[in-house]
């Protein structure tokens, strides 16, 4: 039984591909303008991995912004179910899940079998978003992925007084033409965005175990950074946690073919009865 997750979010599009509960391929594929040519190219890729051809995969789950208008899924599930899915999936011990994306950020509480019992987001301005890093390392001159490492040499953290990504990136810009260093600069961008992620997940509550999904999950700054303000040691899974949306979706894909198949056979017995 072969199914799949896609997540099709603002900035990348991620797909998974599970065989009896373990992932076999995967992909991770920057945007394009029209989310229905990101879930093409996502799924084109993962199924290369796993030498499939489209028509191998059972059953499809969307989930991401783009969810509505990705082509050859059977049934969409929210963002917010997939990723608590998915963070149960990779381990049942999970009870919170920050998600941060390009977008948006949400915190997501889940109960003993992976359903949502709570959560907060917030999808209203780049702040405390991936979007956010981005523009920052811009102003910074660095790539988003140089922001953990280089904020790792920081003996000093320069705190940043915009939280507006279009005002941050000026003010770096501004800070780096004075001279002030760069890896305290950087120390800076990554404490803004924990500061605000550790404030929105202690909305739900922070139940043991936490877990960071998304892209940002791939920031050692502000996976420290949220470590040190809330307490806690962040979980690492078995997977890409920037996968945990397709994953997710990839599992309420199981399950809902699953009850496919269950239905067939009752409808099944009921028509081998009335004969
Ligand atoms: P979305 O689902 O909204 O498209 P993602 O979960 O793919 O977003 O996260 C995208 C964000 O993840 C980017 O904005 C960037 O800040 C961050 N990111 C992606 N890859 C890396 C990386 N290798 N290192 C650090 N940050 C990363």
């Amino acid at each position: 039984m072969l199914v799949a997750g896609c997540d099709i979010g603002s900035t990348t599009g991620k797909v998974t591909i599970m065989a009896d509960d373990q992932i076999i391929a995967h992909s991770i594929v920057p945007t394009e303008p029209l989310c229905e040519d990101t879930a093409h190219k996502a799924m084109s890729q993962a199924l290369a991995q796993a030498g499939l051809a489209p028509e191998d995969v059972e059953y499809v789950v969307g989930t991401g912004y783009g969810r509505l208008v990705i082509p050859f899924a059977q049934a969409t599930v929210t963002e917010i179910s997939c990723h608590g899915m998915g963070a149960f999936w990779a381990d049942p011990a999970i009870r919170t899940i920050m998600d941060i994306g390009g977008q948006d950020c949400k915190a997501i509480r889940i109960d003993e079998e992976g359903r949502v019992v709570e959560f907060a987001m917030n999808d209203k301005c780049a702040a405390g978003t991936g979007r956010f890093l981005e523009e920052t390392a811009r102003g910074l001159g660095v790539e988003v992925w140089d922001l953990g490492p280089i904020s790792g040499e920081a003996q000093e953290t320069i705190k940043l007084s915009s939280s507006c990504s279009v005002f941050a990136e000026t003010e770096v810009m501004t800070l780096l033409n004075e001279g002030k260093d760069i890896a305290a600069i950087a120390a800076g961008i990554n404490q803004s965005i924990a500061s605000r992620l550790s404030a929105l997940v202690r909305r739900v509550g922070v139940a043991e175990k936490v877990v960071i999904s998304g892209g940002v999950s791939k920031n050692g700054g502000v996976v420290r950074g949220i470590e040190q303000r809330l307490g806690v040691s962040l979980t690492h899974v078995r997977v890409d946690a920037q996968l945990l949306g397709a994953v997710g979706a990839a599992v309420f894909a199981k399950r809902a073919l699953a009850k496919r198949s269950r239905l067939g056979e009752r409808r099944a017995a009921r028509r081998a009865g009335a004969v």
